[in-house]
């Protein structure tokens, strides 16, 4: 397949960045790993492609004077993996990021490309005109949906989010920075993301003229534990088919606070907030441990092909809460 004709521009500055992108059908391009395959594949089209990829000022992790840190969004992948302070302080980032894809696609590609990257639905990515492309119907729902859904569809679309380091971030409790025509803002991460009940034709808030700049971690609590684990169905489907985030602050020997966040579950990176409730107030043992595992999984809705997924949420969520309490 060809690639269709677009203009380019490779732009110097935020504002140059937001002007160009406020005209009909402009998209981002930052490591292009996705964009431009969803350009091959007629996924959507593009009139004009902006590279934001000289402003290296959006490179690099940077510790804030509070004791966090400040990922500007077009830090590789590779990167974010690799860096000390990451590794040290938000290892389920760095464990996300470790398992993005190939050594090749997370050296080219992007945390802010990683965030807001097409899902990857082969009806969506194939030719097929549905709901979330504006076509009348949802072709997976009585089709191929053995890697979609449980959660969160709400009868519309069953996408699963297709990032690695987003569930990790959400459990981090990470704030995103967006850029607009008219300044910044400020975003919890958890409200980026969209729901099809919300609107089936997006994934994030974004505006089409907005960039996402930059990701803020808060200093994490002394003795905050967290992981990322992730099941592949084998090396050729690297996206998750299960994957969970948990960051667990103990006192006492008892859950002072929990996040457990799903990947490959949801449209959305997906807070299991029933068993985050079930976590709090009691000590990490056994029977606490399979009471949030049935509290997690009890609202899981699958399809005909996907309901394998109960059980391998059900034992990965198992063994992570397991390792914790024994560490
Ligand atoms: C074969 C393959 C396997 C993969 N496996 C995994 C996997 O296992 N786990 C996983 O998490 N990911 C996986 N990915 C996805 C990969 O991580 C993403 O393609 C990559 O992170 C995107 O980064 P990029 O910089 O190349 O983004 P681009 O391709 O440049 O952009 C991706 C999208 O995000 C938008 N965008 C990019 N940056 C910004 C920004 N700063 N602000 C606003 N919009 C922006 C673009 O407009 C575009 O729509 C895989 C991809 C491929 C091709
Ligand atoms: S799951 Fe969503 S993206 Fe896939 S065919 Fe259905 S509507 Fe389209």
């Amino acid at each position: 397949m060809s690639m269709p004709n677009f203009s380019y521009v490779r732009i110097r500055s935020l504002k140059e960045a937001t002007e160009h992108l406020s005209s009909d059908g402009a998209r981002v391009h930052a490591g292009g790993t996705d964009l431009l395959g969803c350009l091959r594949d007629n996924v959507f089209e593009a009139k004009k492609v902006v590279s934001i990829s000289g402003l290296n000022n959006l490179r690099g992790v940077q510790e804030t004077k509070e004791g966090g840190l400040r990922i500007g969004t077009l830090t590789t992948i590779t990167e974010i993996a690799d860096n000390k302070k990451v590794r040290d302080h938000y290892p389920a980032l760095a464990k996300a990021a470790s398992e993005v894809a190939s050594p090749q696609l997370r050296n080219q590609g992007t945390i802010g490309g990683n965030l807001c990257q097409k899902p990857r639905c082969w009806y969506y990515r194939g030719e097929f005109n549905c709901l979330r492309k504006g076509g009348p119907t949802c072709y997976a729902y009585q089709g191929e949906n053995q890697f979609h859904c449980i959660f969160g569809s709400g009868g519309i679309c069953y996408i699963t989010h297709p990032s690695d380091t987003a569930p990790a971030l959400v459990a981090y409790e990470a704030t995103l920075r967006i850029a607009g025509p008219g300044g910044t803002k400020l975003l919890p991460i958890e409200k980026f993301y969209v729901l099809p009940t919300q609107d089936v034709r997006k994934e994030t808030v974004l505006k089409p003229n907005e960039i996402l700049t930059e990701i803020l971690l808060s200093p994490q609590p002394k003795g905050l534990l967290s992981s990322y684990r992730k099941v592949r169905a084998r090396q050729s489907w690297d996206f998750a088919l299960a994957g969970v985030a948990l960051t667990l602050k103990l006192k006492e020997d008892r859950v002072e606070k929990a996040r457990v966040v799903f990947s490959g579950a949801a449209p959305i990176p997906w807070r299991l907030k029933e068993a985050e409730q079930t976590l709090t107030g009691n000590p990490l043992n056994a029977g606490t441990i399979t009471q949030a595992v049935n509290a997690a999984l009890k609202n899981a809705e699958p399809l005909e092909k996907n309901s394998y997924k109960i059980p391998l949420f059900h034992g990965i969520l198992e063994e992570e809460l397991g390792a914790i309490a024994k560490s």
